[in-house]
């Protein structure tokens, strides 16, 4: 039996380490219905490229597979620089950089200020009138702007492991999206143009960490409450056998959590389409219906299959839960 168990802890490991973040279904929905927010002048070249942005919502994570400087993209540890909310942290780059060096902001993560730095690229895209890097961008920023509405991207704790609760990562933003998500309301109304993006983001990112403490603590009592041989159960995936946390377990905390992960997956659309149509704006409102007819060179495509092949070959470079 105990070896079964650790068999099965293995391909629990390992499965998390695979889907990362919201996972394949929390980011290719975030992308998906943010299209729907946009206004009629984006949204039928959103629309018509629908399936490249879902698709290609998790590049991403599969980047980390291929490149170190990935992994930091996707979090930022607030609580290494001291107490909520964190003023000391510059919000500009430049300024972040000279006040702790490169080095010290790479190692506890970037996402707030890489997401404004893709939104600076997805302008120029716009300028540009260039479909693959409008799309990729789309897809990409869409992903770190999602990220940044998890609360475990926000803290050193990232997977519980400081204080007994590895596996949270996943149970959140993976388990219990992909339990209830289809139940989730996903109305959230149009996208709205952004006054700053880098005052957005960082707001979105303080909010995220101001979370995790309810996050941790909920689980925290809710584990030392309900039976320890019901926390778990088993499921069978093809022909491995995974360990995951039990519906029963699933349920109670979402319950307990009061809607956060709908909350937080609904303000993640809203401002990846808010995103994307400031970008689209501040390029000065480019006409796409002309791009409708341009296919997606062969080396383009070629550089994302790439992705793929790294990501099944590979090794994930950097932190693993993100
Ligand atoms: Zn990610």
């Amino acid at each position: 039996m105990k070896k079964i168990c650790s068999l099965a802890f293995l391909f629990v490991v390992f499965i998390s380490t695979r889907v990362d973040s919201w996972g394949f279904y929390g980011h290719s929905r975030i992308n998906r219905i943010a299209v729907f927010t946009l206004p009629p002048q984006m949204l039928s070249f959103y629309k018509d490229n629908i399936e490249f942005l879902t698709t290609h919502a998790v590049d991403p994570d599969k980047r980390r597979y291929a490149i170190k400087e990935e992994a930091p993209r996707h979090y930022i540890d607030l609580d290494r620089y001291g107490k909520y909310p964190y003023a000391d942290v510059p919000h500009h780059w430049n300024d972040a950089v000279a006040h702790f060096g490169e080095d010290t902001l790479n190692a506890h993560g970037i996402v707030p200020w890489y997401v404004n730095t893709m939104f600076y690229r997805l302008v120029d895209a716009f300028k540009e009138k260039n479909k693959f890097k409008i799309l990729h961008l789309s897809a990409d920023i869409g992903h770190y702007i999602a990220d940044a509405h998890v609360p475990l991207h926000c803290t050193r704790n990232y997977n519980g492991q400081l204080t007994g609760q590895t596996g949270i990562h996943a149970f959140w933003e993976s388990r219990l999206p992909e339990l209830y998500g289809e139940n989730y309301d996903y109305f959230v109304g149009k996208a709205e143009l952004i006054d700053n993006t880098s005052d957005f983001i960082w707001k979105v990112v303080l909010t995220s960490a101001s979370e995790v403490d309810s996050v941790l603590s909920i689980e925290k009592k809710l584990s030392q409450e309900f039976p320890t041989d019901k926390k778990y159960s088993y499921e069978q995936r093809g022909d491995i056998t995974v360990r995951v946390y039990s519906e029963e377990y699933s349920k109670e905390y979402s319950n307990r959590l009061q809607g956060m992960v709908e909350r937080k997956m609904r303000a993640a659309i809203l401002a990846v389409g808010s995103f994307w149509y400031t970008a689209w704006v501040t390029a000065g409102k480019p006409d796409l219906s002309t791009l409708k007819d341009v296919q997606l060179s062969a080396d383009d495509l070629k550089e994302l299959d790439q992705l793929d092949e790294n990501w099944k070959a590979g090794k994930i470079i950097g932190r693993e839960e993100e």
